[in-house]
Formats: structure tokens, C-alpha cells, sequence
């Protein structure tokens, strides 16, 4: 990618990973001036020097990490101003600006991050739901139409209908969404709420140890009206957090409050959590997500469209659609042609063929293929061996990583994977759970697979 598609690139990752009215306030009008290869830095040039402050002292990293990650390589931002016009007035329509501005001190104000990340109706600012995560934003394919009626109806009467209402499904395919769309109706219904991911929770578990903080914690999670629990899966290995949460569980079902968690596998499948857990996960109603199929496909991409004010090509919609994708997917590669036409103010049916052509491309997906050769490459192990029958220690640890990695970065179904190794789906499954416990146990084991999946994502 050349340096303007680069930032183009990530113009259009911060549209739709930001609200509205911050977007439009810091990013909107922040161009491309120049790319410095000697230094690798982007320059980019905001519309007035209060802008470019805000932008190099908080959002900074964000845009470094974006501008990165997007390049392929490690590079820096600088800021310029390009037409030093009036300190725009802080106006109703620019919520941040308007909190930045009455913020006195730089140092001690939140970050830019945990500003846009802070949703303004929630009487709960530690709850942080993505404010595009809506029912209305949410497009019911047939398949999933049941699981979305469950949904709504859990939002309109929390704690009277299914408890727990449990999602599961694979990688990208709307369950955070749903998970938080149900956040804000409970929200909007004045009911206290509160989403977090297991991971938030075993670590906020962790400190208050640490901190004997404990009271402050059960305060937290048990003083809720909703408790929406992202990623149960990570609770797999986590005793003591297990335990806690078991308690969590207890005091809020005692008091019909509403439970909600989503997971990437059926609850019988959750090795490594406790079994008095597991059933409890199954005491309410268990329902999964599916995939979209090719029309539900068509409708995401026509609502994103919309609302961006772009129509591409009917053709182009074809071809951005037409692969099984997950919706995750569909939505990078939508991004890429938007960002496309954002550079060049239009996007013919060959570009769009190109752009999607890069997007597809190896190099810039991450395989089984490459999933193996990278995890045999780091462990100094033969690729062959990974897929062939040698059980020693260390060909069995990296086969399992790879395995792990497989789950975990692909949307590849258990069963796919599976193929891919020549091995059974239960064998899969086993690795995963086996690698999730090993990297809560061991630091240094987490290291190693940190490093496979970071050279993986380059
Ligand atoms: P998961 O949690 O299952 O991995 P997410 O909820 O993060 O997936 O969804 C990935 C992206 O796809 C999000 O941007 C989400 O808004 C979008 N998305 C997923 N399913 C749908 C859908 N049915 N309609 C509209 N957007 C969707
Ligand atoms: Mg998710």
C-alpha cells in the first residue's frame, strides 16, 4: 500500500470505530501531507493547532498503533497544522470537544481512547458498549432470527425470561453485537448494566486480591441489574476467578437479576471451567449464532452504504459479498474499498477487483497454512512434523499452539481445522483448552504464543 492509502486506510477503521461527533472533531479533517521514509513517519496535518495538539498528545498512540499495523511496519505519525483557522467554539453537536475543552488540566484527563470508548447515556461509565452495537444495526439473517427475537425479549423484561440467556457461535459473527445491543435497551430502560469480557473480570478479580479491594469488587459486579459477560471461554483454567464468578452468579440470580453470556462453543464444551458452573451456563436457554448467508450479506454491506452515503457499483456489491465471509471479514473488506474510493472519489468494477484481490491475498489473511509454517518457524520445529504423527513433547506442544492459533485467528470451523491438521475435531477442541490453560499458568508459555500470533499479524 502506498502512504496515502495507508491512511485513508485507517481514516475509514477510525470512522467506524468511533462516535460520530468525535470522529468528525479529530479525524475527519486531519490529512495526509507527506510520508518521510528516512524516519518512517507519517505527517499529517490538522485544520487548527488545538486539534493538533489533542491529536498528538491523546490520540497519538492509537494512531500509531493503526498506522502500523495497517503499513505492515512499525512507523511514526507527526502532526502539522495546515490552515491555522479560529479554535473551532465547542458546539452541542461536539460532545468531546465540548468535555476536552472544559477539562482544565491535559495531564489528568481521561485518555482520548476512554472518551470515545465512554457511552454517553450510561449512568455507568465502566461499562463500555459500543455505541454502533444496536439492535437497529443489527441485520437478522433467518438463521439467526430466534436467537435475535431471544434477545430483544430479554432486553424489554431483563431477569424474567431466560436465566441465562447463553449465545454461542464463531469469530465475527455478530454475538458482541447482539451482547451489547441488549446492553443499551436495558440501559435505555434506566436498568443498570454492566458488559465486561471474562478476561476484564478475572484480571479486575485479580487486583482486587491484590489490592484487598475485594468489597469494592463485589459492589461492582453484584449491585447490577444486567450482567453482560463477553468471551466466556477465557474463564477456561481460571479457578479462582471461576469460583468468584460461581458467587457473582449466585447473588444475582438470587435476585432475578438478568445474566447474559456469549462464548465461542456450546457450554458442554467448556472444558477447564467448573462443572457446577457449566451447568448453571445451561440452566436458561443455550442458542447459537450462525453465519450469514448471501442475502443477509448483501443487506450488511447495502445498511453500511447507507450509512457512509456510498453506493458502489451492484456488481462491486456482488463481488464483496459473494465469498463466505464472516461478517468481521465482509467488514475489512468493505473497509479496504472505501477507502479506495475515498482516495480516488469513485470506484470502478477493476479497482474494486484489485482491491478485493489484495484484500483476499495471503499475505494479508492468515491461514492454516501460514498459522503452521509461522508456529514450526518460532519453535525451531519442522512444518512437516506439526501435520505428521511424531508425538514428542516438543512436536506435540507446537502442534497444539498451532492448533490454538488456528481457533483463535481463523474463522475456521472446528471441523475445518481439523482437516487441516488430519486430525479429529475432538482432538482440536483438546488442544485448544490444553493451550488456554497452559497460558494461564505459565507466563512464559504465554510469551511463546504471543509471539507466534504477533509475528502472524505482522
Ligand atoms: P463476534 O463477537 O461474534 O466475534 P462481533 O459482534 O464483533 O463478532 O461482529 C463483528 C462485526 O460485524 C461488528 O462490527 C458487528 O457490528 C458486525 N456484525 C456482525 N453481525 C452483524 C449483523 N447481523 N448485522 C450487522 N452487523 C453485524
Ligand atoms: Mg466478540
Amino acid at each position: 500500500m502506498i502512504p496515502q492509502e495507508v491512511w485513508a486506510t485507517v481514516k475509514v477503521q477510525l470512522q467506524m470505530q468511533m462516535d460520530r461527533g468525535s470522529y468528525e472533531t479529530w479525524v475527519k479533517r486531519t490529512e495526509f501531507i507527506a510520508y518521510d521514509a528516512d524516519t518512517a513517519t507519517f505527517v499529517l496535518g490538522a485544520p487548527n493547532s488545538y486539534i493538533c495538539e489533542m491529536l498528538q498528545t491523546r490520540l497519538y498512540p492509537k494512531f500509531r498503533r493503526m498506522l502500523s499495523d495497517t503499513a505492515g511496519n512499525a512507523v511514526l505519525a507527526r502532526f502539522e497544522i495546515v490552515r491555522e483557522a479560529e479554535v473551532t467554539p465547542p458546539s452541542d453537536d461536539m460532545p468531546l470537544l465540548r468535555y476536552a475543552a472544559s477539562t482544565e488540566t491535559t495531564l489528568d484527563a481521561p485518555s482520548m481512547e476512554e472518551l470515545v470508548r465512554t457511552p454517553r447515556h450510561s449512568g455507568l461509565p465502566d461499562s463500555e458498549l459500543n455505541a454502533r452495537y444496536t439492535f437497529e444495526r443489527f441485520i437478522v439473517s433467518p438463521h439467526n432470527e430466534m436467537v435475535y427475537q431471544a434477545a430483544q425479549a430479554i432486553a424489554e423484561s431483563p431477569g424474567t425470561m431466560y436465566n441465562p440467556f447463553f449465545m454461542y457461535g464463531g469469530v465475527g459473527l455478530g454475538k458482541t453485537h447482539l451482547l451489547q445491543a441488549i446492553g443499551h435497551a436495558c440501559l435505555q430502560r434506566g436498568k443498570k448494566v454492566l458488559y465486561v469480557s471474562s478476561e476484564v473480570f478475572v484480571s479486575e478479580f485479580i487486583t482486587a486480591i491484590r489490592n484487598r479491594t475485594n468489597a469494592m469488587f463485589q459492589q461492582r459486579y453484584r449491585t447490577v441489574d444486567v450482567l453482560l459477560i463477553d468471551d466466556v471461554q477465557f474463564f477456561m483454567g481460571k479457578e479462582s476467578s471461576q469460583d468468584e464468578f460461581f458467587h457473582t452468579y449466585n447473588a444475582l440470580t438470587q435476585w432475578n437479576k438478568q445474566i447474559v453470556l456469549v462464548s465461542d462453543r456450546h457450554p458442554r464444551d467448556l472444558n477447564n471451567i467448573d462443572e457446577r458452573l457449566r451447568s448453571r451456563f445451561q440452566g436458561g436457554l443455550t442458542t447459537d449464532i450462525q453465519a450469514p448467508e448471501l442475502e443477509t450479506r448483501r443487506s450488511i454491506v447495502t445498511m453500511w452504504m447507507h450509512e457512509r452515503g456510498v453506493e458502489f457499483d451492484t456488481d462491486v456489491v456482488t463481488m464483496v459479498t459473494q465469498p463466505v465471509r464472516s461478517v468481521r471479514e465482509l467488514e475489512g473488506a468493505f473497509r479496504h474499498l472505501l477507502a479506495r474510493a475515498t482516495l480516488q472519489g469513485k470506484l470502478s468494477v477493476a479497482e474494486a477487483q484489485t482491491t478485493l484481490n489484495r484484500y483476499d491475498q495471503p499475505r494479508d489473511r492468515i491461514t492454516a497454512e501460514r498459522i503452521i509454517e509461522m508456529t514450526a518457524q518460532k519453535s525451531a520445529v519442522p512444518a512437516a512434523d506439526i501435520l505428521g504423527k511424531k508425538r514428542s513433547e516438543i512436536i506435540s506442544t507446537t502442534r497444539q499452539i498451532a492448533m490454538f492459533l488456528c481457533r483463535e485467528l481463523t474463522d475456521l470451523s472446528l471441523s475445518q481445522i481439523g482437516n487441516a491438521f488430519g486430525r479429529s475435531h475432538t482432538t482440536i477442541l483438546h488442544a485448544c483448552n490444553k493451550v488456554t490453560a497452559d497460558i494461564a499458568a505459565s507466563p512464559a508459555f504465554r510469551a511463546r504464543v504471543d509471539k507466534i500470533r504477533k509475528a502472524l499479524k505482522g
